[in-house]
Protein backbone atom coordinates (compact mmCIF):
# COMPACT_ATOMS: atom_id res chain seq x y z
CA UNK A 1 0.00 0.00 0.00
CA UNK A 2 1.49 3.30 -0.83
CA UNK A 3 -0.25 6.45 0.82
CA UNK A 4 0.17 10.04 0.47
CA UNK A 5 -1.26 12.20 3.52
CA UNK A 6 -2.26 15.65 2.91
CA UNK A 7 -2.46 18.53 5.20
CA UNK A 8 -1.69 21.71 6.50
CA UNK A 9 0.88 21.84 8.97
CA UNK A 10 -0.60 20.87 11.98
CA UNK A 11 -3.28 18.62 10.82
CA UNK A 12 -2.33 15.62 12.23
CA UNK A 13 -0.38 13.84 9.47
CA UNK A 14 2.76 12.46 11.57
CA UNK A 15 0.64 11.71 14.51
CA UNK A 16 -1.68 9.87 11.70
CA UNK A 17 1.29 8.36 9.56
CA UNK A 18 3.10 6.45 13.04
CA UNK A 19 -0.51 5.01 13.83
CA UNK A 20 -1.36 4.03 10.43
CA UNK A 21 2.36 2.04 10.39
CA UNK A 22 1.61 0.27 12.96
CA UNK A 23 -2.01 -0.38 11.30
CA UNK A 24 -0.52 -1.44 7.79
CA UNK A 25 3.32 -2.62 8.71
CA UNK A 26 4.95 -0.17 5.79
CA UNK A 27 7.26 2.37 7.14
CA UNK A 28 6.47 6.16 7.54
CA UNK A 29 8.45 8.10 5.22
CA UNK A 30 8.42 11.95 6.38
CA UNK A 31 10.66 14.31 4.46
CA UNK A 32 10.47 16.91 7.44
CA UNK A 33 11.99 14.35 9.64
CA UNK A 34 14.75 13.21 7.40
CA UNK A 35 15.48 16.96 7.07
CA UNK A 36 15.48 17.45 10.62
CA UNK A 37 17.63 14.71 11.12
CA UNK A 38 20.54 16.03 8.28
CA UNK A 39 20.07 19.53 10.35
CA UNK A 40 21.02 17.98 13.54
CA UNK A 41 23.95 15.65 12.03
CA UNK A 42 25.32 19.02 10.52
CA UNK A 43 25.73 17.28 7.70
CA UNK A 44 25.99 19.09 4.18
CA UNK A 45 22.66 18.79 2.89
CA UNK A 46 21.22 19.52 6.48
CA UNK A 47 23.36 23.46 6.28
CA UNK A 48 22.48 23.10 3.19
CA UNK A 49 18.30 22.89 3.72
CA UNK A 50 18.75 24.35 7.59
CA UNK A 51 17.57 28.43 6.40
CA UNK A 52 14.69 27.38 4.29
CA UNK A 53 13.31 25.76 7.32
CA UNK A 54 14.20 28.07 9.39
CA UNK A 55 12.01 30.58 7.58
CA UNK A 56 9.13 28.11 6.42
CA UNK A 57 10.16 28.06 2.88
CA UNK A 58 10.16 24.34 1.19
CA UNK A 59 13.96 23.26 0.90
CA UNK A 60 14.52 22.89 -2.60
CA UNK A 61 13.33 20.09 -4.69
CA UNK A 62 16.61 18.89 -5.69
CA UNK A 63 17.74 18.34 -2.14
CA UNK A 64 13.80 16.70 -0.89
CA UNK A 65 14.10 14.47 -4.33
CA UNK A 66 17.40 13.11 -3.72
CA UNK A 67 16.10 12.10 -0.32
CA UNK A 68 13.18 10.33 -1.27
CA UNK A 69 14.31 8.39 -4.25
CA UNK A 70 17.25 7.03 -1.60
CA UNK A 71 14.61 6.13 1.05
CA UNK A 72 12.31 4.25 -1.41
CA UNK A 73 15.11 2.39 -2.41
CA UNK A 74 15.05 0.42 0.91
CA UNK A 75 14.19 -2.84 1.48
CA UNK A 76 11.41 -2.09 3.93
CA UNK A 77 9.51 0.11 1.77
CA UNK A 78 9.49 -2.48 -1.03
CA UNK A 79 5.73 -3.27 -0.08
CA UNK A 80 4.84 0.23 0.39
CA UNK A 81 5.05 3.36 2.93
CA UNK A 82 3.27 6.33 4.15
CA UNK A 83 4.34 9.38 2.55
CA UNK A 84 3.98 12.42 5.54
CA UNK A 85 4.99 16.25 3.79
CA UNK A 86 5.76 14.82 0.78
CA UNK A 87 5.01 15.49 -1.92
CA UNK A 88 4.78 19.54 -1.49
CA UNK A 89 4.57 20.95 -4.81
CA UNK A 90 3.43 19.83 -8.46
CA UNK A 91 7.06 19.63 -9.05
CA UNK A 92 7.51 16.91 -6.68
CA UNK A 93 4.15 15.33 -7.45
CA UNK A 94 5.21 14.67 -11.45
CA UNK A 95 9.21 14.04 -9.87
CA UNK A 96 7.43 11.18 -7.48
CA UNK A 97 4.87 9.68 -10.79
CA UNK A 98 7.38 9.48 -12.30
CA UNK A 99 10.20 7.54 -10.30
CA UNK A 100 7.26 5.28 -9.06
CA UNK A 101 6.40 4.31 -12.59
CA UNK A 102 10.19 3.59 -12.74
CA UNK A 103 10.05 0.70 -10.31
CA UNK A 104 6.74 -0.14 -11.52
CA UNK A 105 5.03 1.33 -8.41
CA UNK A 106 2.12 3.73 -7.95
CA UNK A 107 0.30 4.97 -5.41
CA UNK A 108 -2.97 3.74 -4.28
CA UNK A 109 -4.62 6.20 -2.66
CA UNK A 110 -3.84 10.49 -1.26
CA UNK A 111 -5.76 11.54 1.70
CA UNK A 112 -6.28 14.55 2.51
CA UNK A 113 -6.80 15.40 6.31
CA UNK A 114 -8.53 18.45 6.54
CA UNK A 115 -8.46 21.15 9.77
CA UNK A 116 -9.66 24.22 10.22
CA UNK A 117 -7.50 26.94 10.44
CA UNK A 118 -7.98 28.60 13.53
CA UNK A 119 -7.69 25.25 14.99
CA UNK A 120 -4.23 24.48 12.91
CA UNK A 121 -2.94 27.49 14.64
CA UNK A 122 -3.01 26.05 18.39
CA UNK A 123 -1.93 22.87 17.34
CA UNK A 124 1.48 24.09 16.06
CA UNK A 125 2.01 27.06 18.67
CA UNK A 126 1.41 23.55 21.43
CA UNK A 127 3.20 21.21 19.68
CA UNK A 128 6.01 19.52 21.69
CA UNK A 129 8.20 16.57 20.65
CA UNK A 130 9.82 14.15 22.83
CA UNK A 131 13.69 14.52 22.19
CA UNK A 132 14.45 10.82 22.57
CA UNK A 133 11.52 8.97 20.82
CA UNK A 134 9.90 11.29 18.78
CA UNK A 135 6.39 10.56 20.53
CA UNK A 136 4.12 14.23 20.18
CA UNK A 137 2.42 15.84 22.49
CA UNK A 138 0.30 19.18 22.99
CA UNK A 139 0.25 21.12 25.76
CA UNK A 140 -3.24 22.06 25.31
CA UNK A 141 -4.59 18.94 24.18
CA UNK A 142 -2.77 16.30 25.17
CA UNK A 143 0.01 17.50 27.57
CA UNK A 144 2.67 15.05 29.21
CA UNK A 145 1.87 13.72 32.89
CA UNK A 146 4.46 15.81 34.06
CA UNK A 147 5.58 19.33 32.30
CA UNK A 148 8.64 18.76 29.63
CA UNK A 149 9.06 15.16 29.70
CA UNK A 150 7.83 12.23 27.77
CA UNK A 151 5.37 9.86 29.45
CA UNK A 152 6.69 7.36 27.11
CA UNK A 153 10.23 7.10 27.71
CA UNK A 154 11.40 9.63 29.93
CA UNK A 155 13.28 11.74 27.38
CA UNK A 156 12.95 15.59 27.31
CA UNK A 157 10.05 17.21 25.52
CA UNK A 158 11.34 20.30 22.74
CA UNK A 159 9.44 22.68 20.83
CA UNK A 160 10.11 22.02 17.07
CA UNK A 161 12.65 25.83 15.91
CA UNK A 162 9.70 26.43 13.32
CA UNK A 163 6.76 26.45 15.39
CA UNK A 164 7.08 29.69 16.57
CA UNK A 165 4.14 32.27 15.67
CA UNK A 166 6.05 34.20 12.33
CA UNK A 167 7.27 30.48 11.01
CA UNK A 168 4.10 28.89 11.29
CA UNK A 169 2.33 31.86 9.53
CA UNK A 170 4.96 31.18 6.60
CA UNK A 171 4.19 27.42 6.59
CA UNK A 172 0.31 28.07 6.10
CA UNK A 173 0.95 30.38 3.35
CA UNK A 174 3.47 28.10 1.93
CA UNK A 175 0.57 25.35 2.23
CA UNK A 176 -2.09 27.36 0.74
CA UNK A 177 0.24 28.37 -2.53
CA UNK A 178 2.56 25.16 -2.91
CA UNK A 179 0.49 22.46 -1.20
CA UNK A 180 -3.23 22.67 -1.81
CA UNK A 181 -2.94 22.49 -5.52
CA UNK A 182 -2.10 18.90 -5.03
CA UNK A 183 -5.59 17.95 -3.78
CA UNK A 184 -6.60 18.78 -7.01
CA UNK A 185 -3.76 16.73 -8.63
CA UNK A 186 -4.39 13.68 -6.92
CA UNK A 187 -8.58 14.17 -7.68
CA UNK A 188 -7.95 14.21 -11.18
CA UNK A 189 -6.29 10.73 -10.45
CA UNK A 190 -9.37 9.31 -9.15
CA UNK A 191 -6.87 8.59 -5.61
CA UNK A 192 -8.54 11.54 -3.74
CA UNK A 193 -9.83 11.00 -0.19
CA UNK A 194 -10.71 13.90 2.02
CA UNK A 195 -11.19 12.85 5.92
CA UNK A 196 -12.29 15.39 8.69
CA UNK A 197 -8.84 15.98 11.35
CA UNK A 198 -11.15 17.03 14.04
CA UNK A 199 -12.03 15.21 17.29
CA UNK A 200 -10.22 12.73 18.68
CA UNK A 201 -6.87 10.84 17.29
CA UNK A 202 -8.24 7.61 17.04
CA UNK A 203 -11.56 8.50 15.23
CA UNK A 204 -9.26 10.06 12.82
CA UNK A 205 -7.54 7.09 12.26
CA UNK A 206 -10.99 5.25 11.58
CA UNK A 207 -12.25 7.56 9.61
CA UNK A 208 -8.60 7.07 7.62
CA UNK A 209 -8.74 3.27 7.41
CA UNK A 210 -12.20 3.33 6.02
CA UNK A 211 -11.03 6.12 3.39
CA UNK A 212 -8.38 3.33 2.04
CA UNK A 213 -10.37 0.42 2.60
CA UNK A 214 -8.51 -1.67 4.42
P1 LIG B 1 7.23 19.22 8.23
O1 LIG B 1 7.84 18.52 9.38
O2 LIG B 1 6.67 18.30 7.20
O3 LIG B 1 6.25 20.29 8.63
O4 LIG B 1 8.43 20.00 7.48
C1 LIG B 1 9.20 20.98 8.14
C2 LIG B 1 9.95 21.82 7.12
O5 LIG B 1 10.82 20.98 6.35
C3 LIG B 1 9.08 22.52 6.09
O6 LIG B 1 8.57 23.77 6.56
C4 LIG B 1 10.05 22.69 4.94
O7 LIG B 1 10.96 23.75 5.18
C5 LIG B 1 10.84 21.39 4.99
N1 LIG B 1 10.20 20.32 4.17
C6 LIG B 1 9.62 19.18 4.62
N2 LIG B 1 9.15 18.43 3.61
C7 LIG B 1 9.45 19.13 2.47
C8 LIG B 1 9.22 18.91 1.09
N3 LIG B 1 8.58 17.80 0.64
N4 LIG B 1 9.68 19.85 0.21
C9 LIG B 1 10.32 20.95 0.63
N5 LIG B 1 10.56 21.24 1.91
C10 LIG B 1 10.13 20.34 2.85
Amino acid sequence: MRIVLLGAPGSGKGTQAKLLVERLGVPQISTGDLLRAAVAAQSPLGLKAKAAMDAGELVSDDIVLGMIRERIAQADAKAGFILDGFPRNSAQATALDTLLAELNQDIDRAIHIQVPFDELLKRLTGRRTCTQCGALYNVYFSPPKQDGVCDRCGGALMQRDDDNEQTISRRLRVYEDQTQPLIEYYERQGKLATVSGSGEVTEILRRIIEALSV
